[in-house]
């Protein structure tokens, strides 16, 4: 950050008083730019014991396979995140079955949540993010084209969970690669 989105200043980095870290301070109006991690929600949608996976139409990860995921929106809750996120990827409807995963990935500041979800339908299709989305089953998950390390921890988890015949909820920080 170079400007103070207050009064266009230039801001300097500094510890604010009381504080314990470095802040982009606005020293004309005072402002203090607080920079936290975002959130990026998503769905493990299942159809008949089969997982709906997206292929990426925008980089990061052009061409790869992802669970349906995005950053969250203000003023919605997280189940609302990911069944928007579901939606808008995937074309998908989706019910809201359970928490499932919290992955920290402190080195990029993100915090990815999966919830499990199960389809309304097997109406889906390619959103505007996606170049294609499809259905697979575990033996047909496309391990090496997979986009994101939380989408494969959300995965491996999910069918560790399914053969041990109860879902748990899975937490991991993922370190830098
Ligand atoms: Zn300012």
């Amino acid at each position: 950050m170079n400007y103070c989105t207050q009064c266009g200043a230039k801001v300097v980095l500094r510890i604010p008083e009381g504080d314990s870290h470095p802040r982009h301070v606005c020293p004309q109006c005072g402002e203090i730019h607080y920079l936290n991690p975002k959130l990026v929600i998503g769905c493990i949608a299942e159809w008949e014991d089969r997982i709906l996976l997206c292929r990426r139409a925008i980089e990061p990860g052009y061409g790869l396979w992802t669970l349906p995921a995005g950053f969250m929106e203000n003023g919605e809750s997280t189940a609302q995140a990911a069944m928007r996120e579901t939606g808008e990827e995937a074309c998908a409807r989706v019910a809201i079955e359970q928490l499932f995963a919290l992955v920290s990935i402190p080195h990029i500041n993100q915090v990815h949540l999966f919830y499990r979800a199960r389809l309304l339908n097997a109406d889906f299709g390619a959103g505007e993010e996606s170049l294609e989305t499809m259905l697979f089953d575990e033996h047909q998950i496309p391990w090496d084209k997979v986009a994101f390390r939380s989408s494969i921890f959300c995965l491996e988890a999910y069918f560790m969970d399914r053969r041990s015949g109860a879902f748990g909820f899975h937490e991991s920080t993922l370190p830098p690669p």
